[in-house]
């Protein structure tokens, strides 16, 4: 059975053959850490722990990195610093936001079931490969320093006569259309109105790097040299698959194949670029002005984790997907009755049914239908299930958790007090054991005493 996934430069759904099967290498975008992430962005996470998940089944899990980057150099975290920290300078402020927030994204994705990359780095650690890459562009003719600034010109590129792909080709977009609809009113210091910021100065009290290329001046980086720089690192000049949401495409991952097929006389960036559709809101556009604005949080205060994840996945990655109530409160169901038949069964390994539609470009609906299908073979859809990342708890630790969210019920908590003494006085101790689970995992403490049982909410 072979991978086949859609590629976004080629149009065209491709077999996967990776660089090298015992290092399959993937970077995908990962979010700006200015506040928390929304629903949307949640999207991408999930769709490539799938595929990082399914990756690992397939070549093995030493065989697979992924990288997934933090932004943390940006003007939104700029400004967010220092409208909540005004009293700190603003370089100790922005480390308190990329912290608290950074903290806050990983609370959210690992309650999402998904794995940790397996390098998550950071912009602000990168500095020195982003100023190395710039050089090379300096020194290639591809970009030039004006003002302080180093701008990378995709017309210098497109004019080189060698291996390079031609600027606008992952986007399918001509140059020449971008020069002719280009904006008249351009940045003084550009030569062209298609050049894009390799580096920028720093305003005073803004963080600042030194520079490359012979600034005097301190000066930070732009937001697509970031990436260039840590999947370098990471990955090398050249690797099997890069993704991000389809808003990426042009101008970010466009311009980061740019500047790393210049910089490094490369044919390609990335074998395979994988890009996942938008998400709406009961059927709009999700905006702060429109209010259903929705952070992964939030949603989290109020379903488990893998039910959002389920929600997700209903919908085939490239697919534009649709986030309502009604198909939340369907997921939780089919959750309810998967973890009842199935998250404490043994798994075997996954069932063909459910592989087979992930090989062809991650066909989760499919994938979703085949487990529907396994329900009378609990060892089976318990193994599926875990390797779409399903089942990380047992079964009383998700009715308990349920009780818990809709608040401890007293009466059903002296109800099973109540069978349990009964289950002990019949020296049935399994049952007693398994009733007393249950209370903890709803986050009640059980305390036994001569005078009988005594519970609280444990701490
Ligand atoms: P950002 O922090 O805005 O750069 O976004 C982080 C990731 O989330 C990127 O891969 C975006 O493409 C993706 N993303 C942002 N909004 C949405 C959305 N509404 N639907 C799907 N993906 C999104
Ligand atoms: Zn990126």
């Amino acid at each position: 059975m072979e991978l086949r996934l859609y590629d976004t430069l080629s149009r065209e759904k491709r077999t996967f053959v990776p660089l090298d099967a015992n290092n399959v290498r993937m970077y995908v975008c990962g979010p700006t850490v200015y506040d928390f992430a929304h629903i949307g962005n949640a999207r991408p996470v999930i769709v490539f722990d799938v595929l990082f998940r399914l990756l690992r089944h397939l070549y093995g899990e030493a065989h697979v990195k992924y990288v997934r980057n933090i932004t943390d150099v940006d003007d939104k975290i700029n400004d967010r610093a220092a409208r909540d920290f005004p009293g700190l300078p603003l370089n100790e402020a922005i480390r308190k936001v990329t912290e608290q927030t950074g903290k806050q994204f990983h609370a959210d994705v690992d309650a999402l079931g998904c794995l940790r990359p397996t390098v998550e780095p950071r912009a602000t650690e990168h500095i020195g490969e982003m100023r190395e890459i710039i050089e090379r562009l300096v020194a290639g003719g591809f970009a030039y320093v004006a003002e302080d600034h180093v701008l990378f010109s995709p017309q210098a590129m497109n004019a080189a006569n060698s291996v390079l792909p031609r600027y606008g080709a992952l986007s399918n977009r001509s140059l020449d259309e971008m020069i002719a609809g280009a904006r008249v009113d351009v940045a003084p210091y550009k030569k062209d109105n298609t050049d894009f910021v390799l580096w920028k100065p720093s305003k005073p009290g803004e963080p600042s790097w030194p520079s490359p290329a012979g600034i005097a001046a301190q000066g930070r980086p732009g937001w697509h040299i970031e990436c260039s720089a840590m999947a370098w690192k990471h990955l090398g000049e050249h690797f099997d698959i890069h993704g991000g949401g389809i808003d990426l495409v042009f101008p970010h991952h466009e311009n980061e194949v740019a500047q790393t097929c210049c910089a490094f006389h490369r044919e390609r960036m990335a074998n395979t670029w994988m890009h996942n559709g938008f998400l709406q809101v009961e059927g709009e556009k999700m905006s702060k002005s429109l209010g259903n604005f929705i952070t992964i949080h939030e949603l989290l205060a109020d379903w488990p984790g893998e039910v959002l994840r389920l929600n997700m996945l209903k919908t085939q990655y490239r697919s534009p997907i649709d986030w309502t109530m009604k198909s939340l409160e369907e997921s939780a169901k089919t959750l309810d009755d998967w973890y009842r038949v199935a998250a404490d069964v043994a798994p075997t390994e996954p069932a063909a049914s459910v592989i087979e539609p992930l090989l062809d470009d991650l066909n989760t609906p499919q994938a979703i239908t085949a487990l529907h299908g396994l329900r009378g073979d609990a060892a089976a859809l318990s193994g599926s299930l875990r390797l779409l990342g399903f089942l990380a708890e047992s079964a009383a630790q998700w009715e308990g958790r349920k009780q818990q969210a809709s608040g401890v019920d007293a009466k059903e908590v002296e109800r099973l007090i109540a069978e349990r003494t009964a289950a002990r006085s019949r020296k049935d101790f399994k049952e007693s054991d398994r009733i007393r689970d249950l209370l903890a995992a709803m986050g009640v403490a059980i305390k036994d005493s001569k005078e009988g049982t005594t519970w609280e909410i444990a701490r």
